[in-house]
């Protein structure tokens, strides 16, 4: 099996090349997702238990639906504002204040297709050509096409797991050259589940405005955290305030991955070209999807805990599990949903001991080094599957590691 795959990669990777010559040159600059390529693969195994993949396996709750159901049924098929409808940005709007400490009003609030388009669309409108954005190594695998698409230039700075994946302010501040002009931080982290600590949120902020930076911060995982960890939003210090674009998404948050919706909240000005650009991009997000995430937010949050609740639970297993499988290790993730388990003593690339686990165990990870160089030494499992399947996966991972 594992001859027949890697051949279904080299063909697939010839065939990529090929299509190439007829693209233009900027997308010699976006990869083949590592997540994508290891979902292909997968897709030959029938057993395979999938923990490859970044997204609740819930289905997003009921009254939420409904709530989509009405919405269409009541005419929310055409056109919004490409800020997106008002009703939803005040809610957002409220819910930063409250929950995130973040001073911010509607007209600071712009609905987008997800949280990636509020991230390429906070970068195109900030960045100048070369301009250069300081990403964190490892990080989520968008944040390098997503800075070169938006003509900028993506400089990683290391997370390692001696420091527990929190911020090396220092050497974060030797990467500042006169063209930076972004940070991007990313808590809670995927794939490393860190959280960053309040000090450091803070050190990055004065950092910012020493050297007079953008703080682009991607929040998407804020409600998931554990053993007692909290959630900071670095917005909510006004000595920052004015310099952070918070991007935050329904997507993990009520398990709407499929709908697509996100947003940014930014001063005013960013703000307004954010929304600008959105309508030339995108025009705004699906109507009755909006509807739904206004629903989403005004109705009760019990839904958010229970799933929160049934992922520490999960998280739990697995952490239990890897703790008895030889020569691996887990750092303990304190947010999001993933496990970012180290293999480095195991003697295989993380490339080759995900392969191993896909084709020998029938378990689906992604290498480390998807996640950019630094990621190299550990695979990422989601743990978005259920807690039958993961006490599955953890032993057959220890049978490959055995064997
Ligand atoms: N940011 C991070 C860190 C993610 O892991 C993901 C999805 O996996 C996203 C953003 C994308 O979120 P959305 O579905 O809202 O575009």
């Amino acid at each position: 099996m594992k001859a027949a795959l890697n051949a279904e990669i080299d063909h697939r990777k010839e065939k990529f090349k090929a299509l190439q010559s007829a693209l233009a040159e900027r997308m010699n600059d976006i990869p083949l997702s590592g997540i994508r390529e290891i979902f292909e693969m997968s897709q030959a195994i029938p057993d395979v238990i999938r923990l490859e993949f970044g997204e609740p396996d819930f289905d997003t709750p009921k009254h939420i639906k409904e709530a989509a159901y009405d919405a269409l049924r009541e005419g929310a098929t055409k056109y919004t504002s490409s800020f997106g409808i008002p009703e939803l940005r005040v809610a957002i709007a409220e819910k930063m204040r409250n929950e995130n400490k973040v001073k911010c009003d509607w007209n600071n609030v712009v609905i987008t297709t997800g949280a990636t388009s509020a991230l390429s669309l906070a970068v195109l409108t900030t960045m100048n050509p070369k301009s250069e954005i300081l990403i964190p190594n490892p990080g989520w695998a968008n944040y390098v096409p997503i800075a070169r698409i938006g003509g900028a230039v993506p400089i990683g700075y290391s997370l390692s797991e001696k420091d527990d994946f929190q911020l090396d302010v220092d050497a974060l501040e030797k990467l500042i050259t006169p063209k930076t002009r972004m940070i991007l931080i990313n808590s809670p982290s995927n794939p490393t589940g860190a959280v960053l600590k309040e000090d450091q949120l803070k050190a990055v902020g004065e950092l910012s405005v020493k050297h007079d930076l953008i703080i682009l911060t991607d929040e998407v995982y804020e409600k998931f955290i554990y053993d007692n960890e909290q959630h900071f939003s670095i917005a909510s210090y006004p000595q920052f305030h004015d310099r952070v674009i918070t991007v935050n998404s329904f997507s993990k948050t009520y398990a709407m991955t499929g709908w697509r919706l996100g947003y940014a909240v930014a001063p005013e000005e960013m703000a307004e070209a954010i929304g600008r650009l959105n309508g030339s991009t995108n025009s705004c997000a699906a109507a009755m999807t909006q509807f739904a995430a206004l629903h989403a937010l005004r109705a009760s949050q019990g839904c958010v805990t229970e799933m929160v609740g049934a992922f520490a639970r999960r998280r739990k297993i697995v952490l239990e599990g890897l703790s008895e499988l030889p020569r691996i290790s887990c750092p303990v993730p304190k947010g999001a949903f993933y496990a970012f388990v180290n293999i480095s003593n195991t003697g295989y690339h993380s490339k080759e001991l995900s392969m191993k686990f896909l084709t020998e165990g029938h378990v689906a990870t992604v290498p480390g080094v998807a996640f950019g160089s630094q990621g190299e030494g550990y695979i990422r499992l989601a743990y978005t599957s259920s807690e039958e399947n993961l006490k599955i996966a953890v032993s057959r991972m220890g049978k490959v590691l055995r064997s």
